[in-house]
């Protein structure tokens, strides 16, 4: 579904955040990529989920050439088969969870009625059903982030790729957005979760770790596949 060939990403000033990274990622897995601040692991992010180009090699998501789509065409690629979830939520102020979520279908073509059936029902979905109508400064760290991730899939992207998704939550909560996580990925989205998190790594079925910009481990557990239900 997503293969990385050698992609090197250089920033201006000089910093090789990726050094030559190549990762096949499968339709329906769920991937933590692991590493140490500053090991690349948000670049290898923003390159995934298109939202930067790399410096050299090749990207394809899908059945698309990245580096051979237009801005326009990849704008509306990642409008439609990618999720984005950040550490800090990035929620709309003043505007209730059911408008945050309606809001990301702006660009779906989905009348506006539509747009609020279906931000309904995925909040609901993520256990926030009776938060509709909360703004953000009502509602607690982890419903934030429910609410972000219901934001995130509402348009049933294809990939979810979440940046330290419990990074600013309490364990419980924490705990409670990666159980919805896995959740997702177990109705059959691809979901990449960056942590430096070493239990949330550990619990996932596919590490990938980072370090200095590459690479240097890859290792699939067999035995963690299941959706953890507790
Ligand atoms: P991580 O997510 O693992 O902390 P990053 O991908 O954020 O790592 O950063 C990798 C390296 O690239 C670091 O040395 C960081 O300082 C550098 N870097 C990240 N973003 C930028 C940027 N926009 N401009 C310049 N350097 C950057």
């Amino acid at each position: 579904m997503i293969s990385l060939t050698d992609v090197t990403k250089t920033y201006p000033g000089g910093v090789t955040a990726l050094d030559g990274v190549s990762l096949r990622i499968a339709r329906g897995e769920l991937v933590g990529i692991v590493g140490p601040s500053g090991s690349g692991k948000s670049t290898m992010l923003h390159v995934l989920g298109t939202l930067d180009r790399p410096t050299t090699g090749s990207v394809h998501i899908e059945e698309y050439d990245v580096g051979a789509l237009s801005d326009a065409k990849l704008s509306a690629l990642r409008a439609s088969r990618i999720g984005f979830v950040f550490q800090q939520f990035h929620l709309a102020t003043g505007t209730s969870a059911l408008d945050n979520v309606a809001d990301g279908l702006l660009y779906s073509g989905l009348r506006p009625a539509e747009r609020r059936r279906r931000a309904t029902a995925v909040l609901r979905r993520v256990g926030l059903g009776h938060r509709l109508d909360h703004e953000p400064h009502e509602l607690s760290g982890g419903e934030r982030q429910r609410v972000a991730i219901a934001r995130a899939v509402a348009g049933e992207p294809s990939l979810l790729l979440a940046d330290e998704p419990t990074g600013a939550l309490d364990s419980v909560s924490g705990a409670g957005v990666m159980r919805l996580l896995r959740e997702l990925h177990a109705t059959g989205t691809t979901v990449v979760i960056i942590t430096h998190e070493r239990e949330i790594a550990a619990g996932l079925p596919r590490q990938v770790q980072m370090h200095d910009g590459r690479v240097v481990a890859d290792t699939v557990r067999h035995d963690v596949t299941a959706p953890a239900v507790n």
